[in-house]
């Protein structure tokens, strides 16, 4: 059963990214036609200088590694998915808040109480709730608030035709050749732009030096004024593009220090996707990971049996910590590598990474391949924490095809 806070779906958010990794996946249960007719079908990232010149190409035909990039509106996406696991018979609950969880090690149970008082007993608690997670103090024991990471993001989505973008000499080109994707880079700011559904919705995310302490929600609209004073000496398209926006919001960008675990003591309660692993949008993983999570966790369950769930939750952590770890400093690497671009800089590789130990992986195969190893050093070890290393981890991650 899904415990989800919010009534009903509604269309929030804008551009969000399935990499590859996740795409092999999402496939394998049948959902490529769906997930990729509202996907943004670009098959090349056009980098730009901040004053306009061509950086760089970067090629991004599909499939890669074998499999296709889910690039499109959060909430399309996600409706797909929604109704993919309603098809399954998964029991989805909206309007209930969870207030509280608690674990009962004796009996073998752990269980969530929602807004209403209502109390709900599980084998296994999978707390999903993203970056604001109220799971995340009940397992780690402590509280863990988001940090800024000094940067925040303006972003807007809206209509090409509806608001200039098709008419304007300086915006059309997003729009006549079908999907477009193009990045302009300078100090400490980038911008991307994206247009999807064959040139007629557009996307921008504008990534700028931010250092506000959050407070409440970490989005609030954004002041358009604010956006284009950046953009002032920027190439001309920039500002154009961004002009044509109805409205953005302003997204602060927050970060973790990575949790010391994600699986409470007595191994019933599990943190997953953002909940245990916020991520930079830079890194183009968050989305992705939580996907990773999700299937991984399936599989070291089933295989740990109803009978010793704590030994499915344990190896399931180890096989995905420093994986995730890895993808996540992956985001900071780009950021930086973009923020720090001069006019006219080229010989230097700006390309988006797509580094085969992350997008060629089968997060399906390898939670087979490693179960055995990592789950018998868990018993060895009396449950605790698995005596390999993070290096250990990551090399064994990556030598999995
Ligand atoms: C409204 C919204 C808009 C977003 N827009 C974008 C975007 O435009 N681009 C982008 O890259 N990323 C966006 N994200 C983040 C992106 O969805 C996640 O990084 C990614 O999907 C990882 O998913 P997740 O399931 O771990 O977390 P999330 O997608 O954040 O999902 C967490 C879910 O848990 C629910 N929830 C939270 N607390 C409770 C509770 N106490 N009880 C019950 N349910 C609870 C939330 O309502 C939400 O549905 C957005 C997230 C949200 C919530």
């Amino acid at each position: 059963m899904i415990l989800e806070k919010v009534h009903e779906l509604k269309h929030l958010g804008d551009m969000v990214g399935l990499s590859v990794n996740a795409g092999r996946i999402l496939a394998r249960w049948g959902l490529h036609e769906k997930l990729w007719a509202v996907s943004h079908s670009a098959s090349e990232l056009h980098i730009h200088d901040y004053l306009g010149g061509l950086v760089q190409v970067q090629k991004l035909s599909m499939p890669r590694f074998g499999a296709f990039a889910y690039n499109g509106h959060r909430a399309l996406l996600h409706e797909i998915l929604f109704e993919h696991a309603k098809s399954l018979g998964i029991e989805i609950r909206m309007g209930c808040h969870a207030v509280e969880y608690w674990e009962d090690e004796a009996n073998g149970k752990a269980g969530v109480k929602i807004q209403t008082g209502e109390t709900f007993d599980a084998d296994v608690i999978v707390a999903a709730d993203g970056v604001k997670s109220l799971a995340r103090e009940f397992v780690i024991g402590y509280r863990d608030n988001p940090k800024p990471s000094g940067y925040a993001i303006y972003r807007a989505w809206f209509e090409a035709e509806e608001h200039g973008i098709t008419t304007d000499p300086l915006t059309d080109f997003l729009t006549i050749r079908g999907d477009q994707l193009h990045a302009w880079i300078g100090k400490d700011v980038h911008i991307i732009v994206s247009s999807s559904r064959g040139g007629k919705t557009i996307c921008w995310l504008l990534t700028h030096k931010d250092n506000a302490a959050v407070d409440g929600d970490w989005w609030s609209p954004g002041k358009m004024e604010d956006v284009l004073d950046i953009v002032k000496d920027w190439d001309p398209r920039c500002a154009a593009v961004i002009s044509k926006a109805p409205s953005c919001i302003d997204w602060k960008l927050l970060v973790h220090d990575p949790l010391p675990t994600w699986v409470s003591k007595s191994g019933r309660v599990v943190l997953i996707g953002d909940a245990a692993h916020p991520f930079l949008p830079s890194s183009v993983q968050g989305a992705s990971q939580a996907i990773e999570d999700g299937l991984t966790l399936a599989i070291t369950l089933n295989l740990a049996g109803k009978d010793d769930v704590p030994l499915g939750t344990r190896t399931w952590e180890s096989i995905r910590y420093q994986r995730v770890r890895d993808a996540q400093l992956m985001g900071e690497t780009t950021r930086d590598k973009w923020h720090g671009v001069n006019a006219g800089d080229s010989g230097k590789s700006f390309e988006l990474p797509m580094p085969e130990w992350l997008m060629a992986f089968d997060a399906e195969a390898h939670a087979y391949a490693a179960y055995d190893g990592i789950a018998q050093s868990i018993v060895e070890d009396g449950y605790h924490q698995p005596s390999l290393s993070g290096e250990e981890l990551t090399e064994q991650v990556k030598e999995t095809p």
